[in-house]
């Protein structure tokens, strides 16, 4: 296959994260016999040094045009004093809004050989977490009406029947790519907008016999994720809710360098980063962990372009690096072997194996 890749590097330790998941992609190309074309991006305070924004339409556009768009993170202390609305960070929400994503993704796994840093007790983990939080982006209470009259604060929660349809099939999609179970998180005892996500969800249900359908309440899944993670396999949820869970779910895993994410929208074409942001304390120094985006090319893989044996060649990759001992500084313990990230990313690319 070829395949047309948008790419921004952006700032910090963008660079050399990306710089490593492109090692592997190139490898996954040669292994595969696929073709990965990279246009490079700018975007976020390189950008805004470079034309005075921090995503110009010209930028954005290359973005639209790719078959998908992988970032490692744009900020930084230098751009800390410009405009709010010229601000690296806005760069992003541009790009969100330009390429139409509405579903964010994020895994939360732990590696058991990196069991030692979840804050869980050991049996919870040794029952294996590998779950992943579909959340609803642009849509609910952050985007309805804010106002405050005397002393009162009034925000709007709304969801219209397409916009749960949309993210529910997403959610749907993602349990059919994975061991097809979808638990739908809701405040359905309270809230309207919840009794309607319940009831779209339970009406998608039908078009996906294949995917186990679950229901369970925002205020006990929250308990879950901490009591017993290993329950879950896909979860989906309206924004607010997802925003909060998925930031609980990121915490149990324990280390933020490992953490990949997409975004999705209408089409195949989504947004592929890590969770982290520009790390301006370890930049250009060799020391980031490129594995959160090494991870996000692999759900690149996975979800844009169906390339399930490839995506899982890079986790298995990922998984025998680790066997090795090798660590990152962020996620160093007794005994480990100190890399840096070049050399994350070399050990890496060694373990890929066509599957
Ligand atoms: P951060 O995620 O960049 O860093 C937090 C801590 O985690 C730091 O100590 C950093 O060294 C460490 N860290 C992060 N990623 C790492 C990796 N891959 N390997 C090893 N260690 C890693 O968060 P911050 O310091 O709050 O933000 C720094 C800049 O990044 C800010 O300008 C912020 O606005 C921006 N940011 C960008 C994004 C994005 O591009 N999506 C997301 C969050 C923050």
């Amino acid at each position: 296959m070829v395949k047309n890749i948008a790419v921004i590097r952006g700032d910090g330790i963008g660079p050399e994260i990306v710089g490593e998941a492109l090692r592997v992609l190139d490898k996954v190309a040669e292994l595969y016999g696929h073709t990965f074309n990279y246009t490079d991006v700018d975007m976020g305070g390189c950008a805004i040094d470079k034309y005075g924004d921090p995503l110009p339409e010209a930028e954005l556009k290359k973005c639209v045009d790719a078959d998908s768009v992988l970032l490692g993170a744009v900020g930084g202390d230098k751009w800390n004093d410009v405009p709010g609305h010229m601000r690296p960070e806005k760069g992003l929400l541009r790009l969100r809004a330009g390429m139409g994503v509405y579903s964010n993704n994020r895994p939360a796994k732990i590696w058991r050989q990196l069991a030692d840093a979840s804050p869980l007790k050991k049996e919870i983990v040794d029952a294996g977490i590998d779950f992943i939080i579909v959340r609803e982006l642009i849509g609910g209470i952050y985007f309805g009406e804010h106002k405050t009259e005397g002393d009162t604060a009034i925000d709007v929660l709304t969801y219209s029947e397409a916009e749960i349809e949309r993210i529910g099939r997403i959610g749907f999609e993602t349990a059919q790519k994975r061991n097809k179970k979808l638990c739908s998180v809701e405040k359905s005892n309270v809230l309207d907008s919840s009794r309607l996500w319940k009831k779209v969800m339970h009406r998608l249900a039908e078009e996906y016999p294949d995917v186990e359908l679950s229901d369970m309440l925002v205020d006990n899944c929250a308990m879950q994720i901490v009591k017993n993670p290993s329950q879950f396999d896909v979860i989906v949820t309206e924004n607010m809710f997802g925003d909060i869970l998925s930031d609980e779910a990121s915490m149990i895993t324990g280390s933020i360098g490992m953490i990949p994410s997409s975004s999705l929208g209408a089409t195949k074409c989504g947004l592929y980063e890590p969770i982290h942001g520009s790390a301006p304390d370890i930049a250009g120094q060799d020391k980031a962990n490129p594995i959160g985006t090494i991870l996000s090319a692999a759900m690149m893989l996975r979800y844009s372009y169906d390339m399930t044996e490839e995506a899982n060649a890079i986790e298995n990759a990922v998984s025998a690096y680790l066997d090795g001992g090798y660590r990152t500084a962020d996620i160093m313990s007794d005994g480990g072997k100190l890399v840096g990230c070049k050399q994350c990313g070399e050990l890496i690319v060694k373990n890929l194996k066509k599957e």
